[in-house]
């Protein structure tokens, strides 16, 4: 099984996994949460192991969008970043599970 690491770099811009009890956004309880001010990447704890590796999946996807031009390009066509990390994470996520 894959094994998430501490931390990510993308295009340079390193970000911590943390791992919390509770993770809420805007009085909302998530699994996950991507905080590219502080360079984290939130993750609850209490998940079990395939939710955690499918949260990692879409923070990481978050991260990528977050510090590449992807973000730009979703802003340009007027893509939702949520609508496209939940799809394009799926994909992360199968290749992730399928490390060994
Ligand atoms: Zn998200």
């Amino acid at each position: 099984m894959f094994k998430i690491p501490k931390t990510v770099t993308i295009s340079g811009q390193t970000y911590k996994i943390i791992y919390k009890d509770e993770i809420t956004l805007d009085d909302m309880e998530c699994d996950g949460l991507c905080c590219p001010g502080a360079k984290e990447v939130l993750i609850n704890s209490q998940l079990d192991c395939e939710r955690t590796l499918q949260t990692f999946a879409h923070e990481l996807t978050h991260v990528i969008v977050a510090e590449t031009a992807i973000s730009r390009m979703l802003v340009m066509n007027n893509i939702d970043e949520e609508l496209f990390v939940e799809v394009f994470s799926k994909g992360v996520f199968d290749f992730l599970k399928g490390l060994k």
